[in-house]
């Protein structure tokens, strides 16, 4: 029986790789949306389209009692095996400007995201003693950026969270691992980098391709991976 994935923000750039990527290595891949319900469903159909296996699940991860009601609603057709903590938004401005909301905002995504999907997934997995999560982190974490405080302190703040996750449930067959990518070529970065800017930080010259980062996240998902845990990966055109 092939295994199960849910990728949240899957229907965002990288998301959206991350998909199609798992369901062409076998994996029945659950497309999770906030806002873009059409974008997923299109992404499901085509999926499915080519033999694949794909659903899609609403919700915001920021809301804890929604999340744990449709990831338990997920789980009751069985375990989810592969967590992507893919959602993720940024919100920028010189610190001293930053906005209370922005701050709350970026933190409630990436890092109370985090925390609400994966609990709620993480005792069914434990059970099968069989498990991935891959958590979608920045450069940002790794090397600061200007403007993104917020944003740099929720992707550092998983950093930290991978590796102490990794420790706990090491010994259940369950590998914990984030992956930072640098600049890539989505909605998110052409709001931020015109590509004199990314020729300008990126030593390799150019954005890297959401297809990239999905081949990485896929073969940490894979059975090779199973010794690689607690490790951020960045993924960056050698920016760091
Ligand atoms: P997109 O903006 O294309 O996608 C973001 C995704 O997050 C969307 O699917 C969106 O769902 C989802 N999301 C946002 N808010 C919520 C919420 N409250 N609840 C549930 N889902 C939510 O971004 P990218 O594909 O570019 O980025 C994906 C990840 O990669 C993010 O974590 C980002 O921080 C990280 N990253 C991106 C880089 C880049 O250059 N693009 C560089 C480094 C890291 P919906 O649209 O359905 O509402």
């Amino acid at each position: 029986m092939s295994k199960r994935a849910l990728v949240t923000g899957g229907s965002g750039g990288i998301g959206a790789a991350i998909c199609q990527r798992l369901a062409e290595d076998g994996f029945e891949v659950i497309i999770h949306t906030h806002r873009n319900f059409t974008k997923a469903a299109a992404l499901a159909d085509a999926i499915r389209a080519v033999g694949g296996c794909a659903e899609v699940s609403v919700f915001d991860v920021t809301d804890r009692e929604m999340t744990n009601l449709a990831v338990q609603a997920l789980m009751d057709t069985g375990p989810i095996q592969v967590l992507v903590n893919n959602a993720g938004v940024h919100d920028d401005a010189a610190f001293p400007a930053l906005d209370p909301r922005q701050w709350h905002d970026v933190v409630d995504v990436s890092l109370n995201g985090f925390f609400h999907v994966t609990q709620a997934v993480l005792m069914p997995m434990i059970r099968t003693r069989w498990g991935r999560i891959i958590n979608i982190t920045s450069v940002s974490a790794l090397m600061g950026n200007r403007g993104q405080v917020n944003y740099a302190a929720a992707k550092g703040a998983l950093h930290s969270a991978t590796k102490s996750l990794a420790l706990e449930v090491a010994s259940r067959g369950i590998t914990v691992n984030a992956v930072a990518p640098g600049v890539i070529e989505t909605e998110m970065s052409a709001q931020t980098f015109d590509s004199a800017r990314v020729a300008r930080i990126v030593p390799m010259g150019r954005a890297g391709h959401p297809a990239e980062v999905a081949y990485l996240v896929g073969f940490l998902a894979s059975e090779r991976a199973a010794y690689i845990s607690g490790q951020v990966i960045s993924i960056n055109g050698a920016m760091v």
